[in-house]
């Protein structure tokens, strides 16, 4: 703690030529960052060096977003030296609370899969795997999301204006990546054809590396995020308009979830990423290895999603163009060092591109994709028939596709929940899975456990490292025993008093931001994820109208706290629509001194991984209620569980997981099945109207929606009402809003016996340590990656 105290004091001497206590908070949170970045130091080069000498076979993550979320106490608790400092710094009168506060938050993720993204790399440093991420260093984060009278407003994310402490650019690892202009191909002396660049444009790929240190390990990963710059040549300065080209490339992350954003920028994004990334992974693979035919002996390189998918491409344009290979050999080392991981089953996510703007931005790979797609057609045509490779090739109908790309591509194709990878091989993987019926393999989402427990919920750890000790921190299954410790009247009593505690402090925050008063006695209900119609916060919402009738009626429900957390894409106006409604309900139920103290709705603005470590410890009721079969895993469904909430839940993604995990008695699942859905869609038998006319509730409730008992959302209101009667229901909101309504009595019938709720809870906890990213990455790295941890994660 001393050497801390010194050293936090000499760098606040060589930052800002003053004494520790003099500074500010952001000046102070400056300063301990530094020395931990100081302290990461020594191990980050140590982790490089034995991993190149040894010949480690390395991952490399290939992703469009990363969502860390803030990184200094996360740090200070992978070195280890969290209490120290904290220690330290009460020492200095300063509050570590507040001061992990004025760190600016990465929002270099829409959601869930640059979540996953960053869960990986974590997990990766934690259990000893050689893993990098590859990822774009947006200029402006995703926007920050404000209320102006119950509307979403977006406001510029500036997260780097005050430096960003943890990112070290490396300009002598930058590369170029060519744009546009066209390419012909000429033989060379030897007769090779060699493609010829005419008008391209070049921009200069930067590196910025972040440090990712592992769990108590001494292993430090690195996240590599490139940023766009002008080609620096002292033969031809650049100009003004180059520069703004350049710049233009990372300045902004789309905040469009699962939606396609079919923008060239997007594209040309895309293309930055991959060919900075590729070039970049084959470059450090020379400095250590010569021949290039034994580069997945070394190296895997693993698509997130489809914006990598290009990846393809690019690596056998590097192989053939660069070092002369041939098209097989070029081939087998592209199939071999690519996977792939897939994350949407909606037909309108599929992401895809016009054949000529794609040829416009990336002429080379437009040429490669051709004769990838002719070889495929060759290959499959005869024995499967045109009809089947038609759907499965590469191009068609004027797209180059990328899901199609991306399986053909890679060795190896994943789902992210055992439910998701099952219609993934019935549907839109279906041919491509004929083709190659190896491909396709499971690998159920994790989360940091680390980040989600022992750093958001400190009077948990406490807990479980009382009833079994601290080995879960590094071996989640080790909490199993909780469920049996809990047994003891003492312990119930003080997981009571934790969830107690944590739902007082959310309420504080609440009164602070919104200022609404709420009632920690109550039942915490929590939906907190991006806001989409197949997420269904809408039918959550008509739950609550429901209830609000009921109370008005005379009826007798216990006091329930609504809380909502939801980014709406910016172009997305039927989820803006729906944030609009729920904080106009709120502005009625909240002060209708009728139901006070009953029913509340809270909609916290802002949602990042901040606000969700301050949510999840305190929920009670973990709501996952997407329409079955749309949600590819969910994630945040296993971080509440690891608090303790209790999941009321579809039988949808991870949720099926979570369900085996608990046994049925410690979840509420309800709703129409994947099948169900299915069967209706394909029938096509489903009546919005039918359902609305058997239910005089549900016909009250949607009612409500437009006949002025909810003001100022005439529009909204009638796009809602609308999107039911009109459309048809797409999500299937109506025909399960009966069995929802059960469940959710249920949920409150468990709640009125604190024992049994307290059992419950505990057992959740216990069983979330399946769920863990460590073993999600050993998975990958045991049937994907063919990379092994050193340390892996006892089972
Ligand atoms: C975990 C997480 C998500 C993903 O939530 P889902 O409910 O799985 O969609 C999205 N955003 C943030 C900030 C998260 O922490």
């Amino acid at each position: 703690m001393k050497d801390l105290k010194r050293a936090l004091q000499t760098t606040a001497m060589q930052l800002f030529a003053d004494d520790f206590t003099h500074l500010d908070l952001a000046q102070q949170f400056r300063t301990v960052a530094f020395v931990t970045r100081g302290m990461i130091a020594p191990n980050w080069a140590k982790t490089k060096a034995a991993v190149d000498r040894s010949g480690q076979k390395q991952v490399y993550y290939f992703a469009i977003e990363f969502l860390p979320g803030r990184l200094l106490a996360s740090n200070l608790l992978n070195l280890g030296i969290k209490a120290d400092m904290e220690a330290a710094l009460t020492a200095y009168g300063v509050d570590s609370a507040l001061l992990y506060e004025a760190e600016a938050e990465p929002a270099l993720g829409n959601g869930g899969l640059g979540r996953l993204g960053s869960a990986f790399l974590d997990a990766m440093a934690s259990v000893g795997m050689p893993g990098n991420g590859n990822g774009i260093r947006y200029r402006y984060g995703l926007f920050r999301q404000r209320f102006v009278d119950g509307y979403q407003v977006e406001l510029p994310d500036d997260w780097l204006r005050d430096t960003n402490v943890w990112e070290v650019r490396k300009e002598n690892r930058a590369v170029i990546v060519r744009f546009g202009g066209q390419v012909w191909l000429r033989p060379d002396a030897t007769g090779q054809l060699q493609p010829e660049y005419q008008g391209a444009q070049e921009i200069l790929a930067v590196p910025y590396d972040t440090a990712i240190p592992g769990y108590h390990d001494g292993v430090v990963n690195t996240m590599r995020l490139w940023s766009a710059e002008p080609v620096n040549d002292p033969n031809h300065a650049f100009t003004m308009a180059d520069k703004a080209r350049a710049d233009e490339i990372t300045r902004i992350l789309y905040p469009d979830d699962s939606q396609v954003a079919g923008q060239e920028l997007r594209l040309r994004q895309e293309y930055f990423l991959v060919s900075a990334g590729v070039q970049s992974v084959v470059h450090h693979y020379l400095r250590f290895h010569q021949d290039i035919m034994r580069l997945p002996e070394f190296v895997a390189i693993h698509i997130n999603d489809t914006h990598p998918a290009m990846a393809v491409a690019e690596l056998m344009r590097v192989l053939l163009d660069d070092f002369g290979l041939n098209w097989e050999p070029a081939w087998r080392l592209t199939e071999a060092t690519l996977s792939y991981t897939n994350h949407t089953l909606m037909q309108e996510a599929l992401e895809s591109w016009d054949q000529q703007l794609f040829a416009r931005v990336v002429p080379r790979l437009a040429q490669l994709i051709g004769e990838i797609d002719r070889r495929f057609r060759a290959r499959f045509t005869r024995r499967y028939g045109e009809l089947l490779v038609n759907r499965a090739a590469p191009l068609g109908n004027g797209r180059v596709r990328m899901a199609n790309l991306a399986v053909i591509g890679s060795h190896a194709v994943n789902g992210v929940a055992k439910l998701h990878t099952q219609l993934l091989g019935e549907s839109v993987l279906k041919d491509l899975v004929t083709l190659y019926p190896r491909k396709l393999l499971n690998e159920t989402n994790g989360i940091t456990m680390r980040r989600w427990v022992l750093l958001a919920n400190p009077g948990l750890t406490q807990l479980l490292d009382l009833a079994v000790g601290p080995a879960w921190h590094r071996a989640p299954l080790a909490a199993r025993g909780f469920a049996a410790a809990a047994q003891q009247p003492g312990l119930a009593k003080q997981l009571q008093a934790v969830k107690l505690a944590n739902k007082q402090a959310l309420a504080d925050y609440i009164l602070a931001t919104l200022h609404e008063t709420v009632n920690p006695q109550a039942l915490f209900d929590v939906q907190i994820k991006r806001l989409h119609a197949y997420k269904r916060q809408l039918l959550h919402l008509l739950g609550i109208l429901a209830d609000y009738l009921t109370l008005l009626d005379g009826g007798d429900l216990p006091p329930r706290v609504h809380i909502f957390a939801a980014k709406a894409a910016p172009s997305y106006a039927y989820a803006k629509s729906i944030i609009k409604v729920m904080n106009a309900a709120a502005g009625v139920i909240n002060h209708d001194p009728r139901v006070s103290g009953r029913l509340q709705l809270i909609f916290l603005p802002n949602y990042n991984v901040s606000l969700a470590s301050r949510i999840i410890p305190a929920a009670d009721v973990s709501e996952q209620i997407s329409l079955a079969g749309t949600e590819a895993s969910g994630t945040s469904n296993m971080k509440l569980m690891a608090n303790g909430a209790l999941t009321l839940a579809t039988l949808d993604g991870a949720n099926i997981e979570i369900r085996d995990a608990v046994g049925a008695a410690n979840i509420e699942t309800f709703g129409l099945t994947a099948t169900q859905v299915r069967a209706y869609q394909q029938v096509g038998n489903y009546s919005a109207s039918a359902v609305l006319a058997e239910s005089p509730l549900l016909k009250r409730v949607v009612a409500m929606l437009t006949d002025g008992s909810i003001p100022d959302i005439q529009l909204e209101g009638r796009q809602i009402v609308d999107s039911l009667v009109l459309g048809n229901d797409e999500y299937f909101v109506l025909a399960d809003f009966a069995a929802y309504q059960a469940a959710s009595r249920r949920v409150e019938q468990r709640y009125a016996d604190p024992a049994g709720w307290a059992q419950t809870m505990a057992i959740n906890i216990a069983a979330a340590g399946q769920f863990a990213a460590d073993f999600t990455v050993a998975n990958y790295g045991r049937e994907i990656w063919d990379v092994r941890p050193t340390h892996p994660p006892r089972e």
